[in-house]
């Protein structure tokens, strides 16, 4: 039996406007195996986060077939990817999304309250270092610190992948390290499958793959040694 967590087979993805058609995906295959930590580099424009948006159930694959645990998420319609969504994808994205008007607490339990088996919100927000900081509003945080309530918002309810584009977009190289430095940790602790797309060629430091894409499709696959922990990155 497969036990990927994500197989994807000649998956691609056209985006028509008008007479327009752009190729944002053009045939990828892959696999993803449970609790890695897989970066994805790669020039802007080059299906990065079109792959990513369709494996969180985002988008919707113009061809080809995608597995998560064996179910094919390819054949599901708007609501059964909105069920798949919920119960096993955590995002995180370059802009933290918050509400402004609640504290980073009422932030996270905005999740935990439509979920099955939540962490508590201060649990969460613990395990990404912010403890001292439950009560305070996004306007009150620094960037990394409001990425980190928004990767405490994506684990609380316990995902099984937790899907980053550009998660260290916005920050400056200390709290970058500081905000993958905390999805490192969730990997350690839960076996979180985590997908990164970065710009930062040095992040790849800490994957157990790096996926390299190129013009809609992954052009080299490199494994990893061994993983990097983020305090050793020379940002
Ligand atoms: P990357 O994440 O590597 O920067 P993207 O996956 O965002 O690349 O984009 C791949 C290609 O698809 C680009 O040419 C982009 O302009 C195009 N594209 C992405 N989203 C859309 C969309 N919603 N409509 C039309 N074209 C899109």
């Amino acid at each position: 039996m497969n036990s990927a967590v994500f197989t994807a087979r000649s998956l691609t993805k056209t985006y028509v406007s008008g007479e327009t058609e752009v190729h944002a995906l053009r045939g990828v295959d892959l696999e993803i195996t449970p609790g890695e930590v897989v970066v994805l580099l790669g020039p802007s424009g080059s299906g990065k986060s079109t792959l990513l948006n369709i494996m969180g159930g985002l988008d919707q694959a113009t061809s080809g077939q995608l597995f998560f645990r064996g179910e094919e998420l390819t054949h599901l319609d708007d609501r059964g990817l909105t069920t798949y969504r919920r119960q096993h994808v955590g995002f995180v994205f370059q802009f933290y999304n918050l509400m402004p008007s609640l504290t980073a607490y009422e932030n996270v339990s905005l999740v935990t309250e439509i979920s099955d088996d939540p962490m508590r919100p201060d649990e969460a927000l613990a395990l990404v270092g912010l403890e001292e900081r439950i009560n305070h509003f996004p306007s009150q945080l620094s960037g990394g610190e409001q990425q980190r309530v928004a990767i405490a918002r994506a684990i609380a309810k316990r995902p099984d992948v937790l899907l980053c584009d550009e998660p260290t977009g916005a920050l400056d190289s200390k709290t970058g390290i500081r905000v993958i430095d905390a999805l490192l940790s969730i990997n350690a602790q839960f076996g979180t499958t985590t997908l990164i797309i970065t710009h930062n060629a040095i992040i790849q430091d800490v994957a157990d793959r790096v996926l390299f894409f190129t013009d809609g499709q992954i052009s080299n696959i490199r494994k990893n040694e061994g993983r990097r922990a983020a305090a050793e990155l020379n940002w």
